[in-house]
């Protein structure tokens, strides 16, 4: 028999709309299943076991009283939320130190639109310092293992999201993608993620890192359960200016499991050098399955996609030092004290922030100084601009892009830690997505061993709808996404 907490979120919405199990049932199966297996993965910075349970009762009373769910997919389904996004009442850290004992008086719109949808949150997920990284390492508090082989990253920084999925902790969670976060981890984890359109989901409660790069999103079995988040979470809020005032199409609808006609895009860039063989193999053969399936396939160029990573490593420094500069000890988290303002201010964050939030402020505050501005920041919004034209023509010519996430499968816990350009390599074929600020889709297409390979697929900006569509399709006809690590 299937345990509960490998149910999909939609398998476990028939089982609760039958009666079958309750969401209580559900919920005390995936904390069991968090208390076995968190000594061997780590993922949750923060289990909320006393809240979960109260949602989940309060779920099971709504159903009494009005069966027909239809309207709530998620309620009184157990996820868990990225430690960057904001729980009213619920400690948030960020990863960091300097917020290790803040607990924020409002919820993030994405976390209030989840409770409003009925959905139960099991706790907070780990994550790179406030999301700078792809390992999951520049946490402050604890190292995430990779499921799949536990002495090797879960891939970042939704490390903890990922990872989470991937052993049964959670039915699904949120992550949040500035340069692949949701993306890449999702790929190294196995699980499905979706990185919206800029402006899609609100980033109100988000603690900003590169606030117009930054995007939340499901990560989940399948392209179907995130569809179903997706829906939840996504649409206009008063509360963010950058949210996109356009009607949220009805993404289950968008499910035909129907790929034909559509024109597949395949970039010669992303089949980058060094890539692993066994990346390039996995990602051609899915997209071959879904010519198969009825799709057009062509080659197509995206040219500046080069520039994508040294333009990233300004911009989002440079975003991040702006951001960083509302943690001074005064109005949030630590403060190390001294009689001199300065002074305080110097122990608090150079006590509070680990060594890869300094160097991107170090970074960032430099690409901004007066003389350096049009040499750096400037020139990379320039080029940004240049990317962005890229995917405007691409999809002109075609539907939607299919490409590699990554270039490796999961690398071994401390193989990148003393070299920071071999991490930020890792970002290639998921930064100039978050550049132009179009939509990306992860699904699982393969193994390397045990170490499983992602698909990405890229879409026009706002049409999450046909990605959906595709990665659902895709997973009617295969299935690495019903794979499982053997955990305790
Ligand atoms: N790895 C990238 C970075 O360190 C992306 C992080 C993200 O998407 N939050 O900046």
């Amino acid at each position: 028999m299937t345990e509960l907490y490998q149910l999909t979120i939609a398998e476990a919405r028939d089982m609760l709309d039958q009666g079958a199990i309750t969401s209580t049932e559900l919920t005390q199966a995936l904390l069991e299943r968090i208390t076995a297996t968190e000594p061997q993965v780590a993922a949750y910075l923060t289990i909320d076991a006393d809240g979960a349970l109260a949602q989940a009762q309060a779920a099971d009373t709504a159903h009494k009283n009005a069966p027909n769910s239809d309207h709530s997919p998620l309620r009184g389904i157990p996820l868990a939320i990225k430690d960057v996004i904001s729980t009213m009442g619920v400690r948030t850290t960020c990863g960091s130190r300097i917020l290790e004992q803040y607990i924020p008086p409002y919820d993030a719109t994405a976390t209030s639109r989840l409770k409003t949808a009925g959905a139960v949150l099991l706790g907070k997920l780990n994550c790179d310092e406030f999301a700078m990284g792809s390992s999951t390492e520049n946490s402050a508090f604890q190292q995430t293992h990779n499921p799949w082989d536990l002495s090797r990253v879960p891939g970042g920084s939704s490390g903890g999201s990922a990872a989470a999925v991937a052993a049964g902790q959670a039915l699904g969670t949120l992550g949040t993608d500035t340069g692949g976060s949701i993306r890449q981890p999702a790929a190294l984890c196995g699980v499905t993620g979706l990185k919206p359109t800029y402006g899609r989901v609100s980033r109100y409660g988000l603690v900003a890192f590169g606030s117009s790069l930054d995007q939340i999103g499901p990560l989940a079995r399948t392209a179907r359960d995130c569809a179903l988040i997706l829906q939840a979470i996504a649409g206009h809020d008063p509360y963010d200016g950058t949210s996109a005032s356009q009607a949220v199409p009805d993404y289950r609808a968008a499910l035909t499991g129907d790929v034909r006609g559509l024109k597949i895009g395949v970039p010669r860039e992303f089949f980058v050098d060094g890539m692993h063989p066994s990346v390039e193999t996995a990602v051609r053969e899915a997209i071959a399955a879904l010519q198969a399936q009825g799709a057009d396939v062509v080659e197509i160029s995206l040219p500046h996609t080069k520039y994508a990573l040294p333009v990233y490593y300004i911009i989002a420094p440079a975003e991040a030092s702006a951001n960083l500069a509302r943690f001074d000890g005064v109005r949030f988290g630590l403060r190390v004290p001294d009689q001199d303002y300065r002074a305080e201010l110097e122990h608090t964050r150079g006590q509070g922030f680990g060594p890869e939030v300094r160097r991107r402020i170090m970074l960032g505050t430099y690409a901004l100084s007066a003389g350096y501005y049009d040499a750096y920041y400037k020139r990379a919004q320039q080029v940004r601009t240049l990317i962005r034209r890229d995917y405007q023509h691409a999809f002109e010519q075609v539907d939607l892009i299919a490409a590699p996430t990554s270039p490796t499968v999961a690398f071994p816990i401390g193989a990148h830690t003393d070299d920071p350009l071999a991490m930020y390599l890792e970002d290639v074929c998921t930064l100039p997505v978050n550049l132009a600020g179009v939509p990306g889709l992860v699904v699982p297409c393969g193994f390397d061993g045990a170490l499983p390979i992602g698909l990405q697929l890229i879409g026009r900006p706002f049409d999450e709808a046909t990605l959906l569509r595709v990665g659902d399709a895709y997973q009617r006809i295969t299935d690495w996404h019903s794979r499982r690590p053997m955990l305790a």
